[in-house]
């Protein structure tokens, strides 16, 4: 007879085989899906995700989360049965009719959130942003919390992180970044990223995109790499099937190459998750900062790497001719690493971005504690753009209506991506402390070394350590900010003659 653990598992199993299979049709949507079948696949994934949230919130799930006994060493049902219980009491706390109001106010803030971007106007999406947020908070009421309401929505992203302990990490990053800033905008020594905005044929880029795939290992016996309009990485199969999506814009270099060598890292995270325990807690993600760590380092600590465009920079020259052949491996270098205070997110460099999601942090942090009203957002937004970046937006289009997530009501989320910029430095400079010739296997373009380590580090544990936990066993230290500041000041002042 099966045990009562052995049963948990197998409807946590099918709670992931929904869920996937959701993921498909989500997948087929941003992809090949004909514009005419958007009413069906709406009527599919409303039908899904409803026997989806019935599953996991089935009283069965409880009792048997009750009743299955778990050895003390056996850390795979451990934490198999520690984060059923942490997803299951999430779900039911939630009254059904809050998580309703929830979706059906998205889906119209969505909506509202594109027309007052398009016409840079604010108050379009104001009253549904103020119906979004008193929902949230009455969500973060029945999640519960410690010390304050936005903890149990950081939780929902970052399980185990608390607003305090961001913040205190923040606080730090954001002077020195700003300090740090300041000396590289001062300086008169400045690379030229105009190249990056030549004439980039799509067809050279493609056939390149799927080479640096290939070169970090993504494994396309195990995954598809597509285009879209918003790049992503999406999880059909365990590791077995992982698909990721780029775009290529023909005068904008950075957008493919750097995109698909982001999306590659989520996918060989991914991938290399343990595929015995697909489809439960323990074949799964840390974290989204975590996740985020794996793409921001294959982009960034390698894609970015003088080590990495060593070896490539010949066969690009090659592939773009008109746009590459006057230029030097040195001024390309400086072009892909410039830095400068901008005022989207998600073009912004690798040091100027913190500060972007510190702003966001902020402004979400106050909102959930009362300090600030929804209609004043757009002018506290721009008090601390000109705080922290020097820089005022003229619109709120490239303001505070640039991001989607507040639209999807997705607070607590932001601090994700800088986390894992931290996490990314930190795990990085340990890698390379175990890999003594690690730039020079990055400059024979061999990247098995670095994936081999993340492998046997992160990867095979799946949830097996919180990301707090995670850090401080790989690295031997709790998360810092100096490896980032170190990284980012080992890198750019260089450049900027510093
Ligand atoms: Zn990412």
């Amino acid at each position: 007879m099966a045990t009562a653990y052995e049963d948990l598992m197998e409807r946590v199993r099918d709670i992931g085989r929904l869920q996937t299979s959701l993921a498909l049709l989500d997948w087929d949507q941003e992809t090949y899906m004909p514009p005419n079948g958007v009413k069906a696949r709406a009527e599919q994934i409303a039908l899904l995700s409803g026997i989806r949230h019935t599953q996991l919130i089935d009283p069965q799930v409880k009792r048997l989360l009750d009743e299955a006994q778990t050895d003390e060493d056996d850390h795979v049902a451990r934490t198999n049965v520690r984060e059923t219980r942490r997803n299951y009491e999430r779900a039911a706390k939630l009254p059904t009719q809050l998580v309703k109001d929830l979706a059906h106010t998205s889906t119209l803030a969505k909506d509202a959130w594109a027309k007052a971007r398009a016409q840079s106007d604010f108050s379009i999406f104001s009253p549904l942003l103020s119906r979004l947020l008193e929902l949230t908070r009455q969500k973060a009421e029945h999640i519960g919390y410690s010390a304050e309401p936005y903890d149990a929505l950081i939780d929902e992203f970052e399980p185990g992180a608390t607003s305090a302990q961001i913040e205190g990490v923040f606080a730090r990053l954001r002077d020195e970044t700003v300090r740090f800033l300041k000396r590289l905008t001062d300086s008169s020594t400045k690379p030229d990223r105009s190249i990056l905005t030549r004439h980039y044929p799509e067809q050279q880029q493609r056939a390149l995109s799927r080479k640096f795939a290939e070169a970090l290992n993504f494994d396309f016996e195990s995954g598809r790499l597509d285009v879209t309009v918003h790049p992503f990485c999406t999880t059909i199969g365990g590791g077995g099937d992982v698909r990721i999506t780029t775009r290529y814009l023909e005068d904008f270099f950075q957008a493919a190459m750097f995109g698909t060598m982001h999306e590659t890292g989520h996918a060989l995270y991914e991938q290399g998750l343990p595929r015995e325990h697909m489809f439960t807690p323990m074949g799964e993600a840390v974290s989204l900062g975590i996740h985020e760590s794996q793409s921001l380092m294959w982009e960034n600590q390698v894609g970015r790497s003088r080590a990495f465009w060593e070896h490539h920079f010949d066969e690009a020259a090659r592939l773009f001719p008109k746009a590459l052949g006057d230029v030097s491996l040195d001024a390309f270098y400086g072009a892909i690493n410039t830095v400068e205070p901008s005022f989207i997110r998600v073009e912004a460099d690798e040091l100027t971005y913190n500060l972007h999601v510190i702003l966001r942090f902020e402004i979400e942090r106050e909102l959930f504690n009362g300090q600030l009203e929804v209609d004043d957002i757009p002018q506290r937004w721009n008090v601390k753009m000109e705080d922290l970046l020097g820089i005022t937006p003229p619109d709120d289009a490239q303001g505070c209506l640039q991001d989607i997530h507040w639209s999807m009501g997705a607070f607590g989320y932001f601090a994700t991506y800088a986390l894992g910029k931290l996490y990314a430095a930190q795990f990085f400079a340990k890698a390379k402390e175990d890999i003594p010739d690690l730039f020079d296997r990055i400059r024979a373009n061999d990247h098995k070394p670095l994936l081999n380590w993340l492998r046997e580090n992160i990867h095979r544990h799946g949830q097996r350590f919180r990301a707090g936990e995670l850090v401080e066993r790989v690295t031997g230290k709790p998360l810092t900010i100096e490896p980032f500041m170190s990284y980012v000041k080992n890198k750019f002042a260089p450049i900027y003659g510093l």
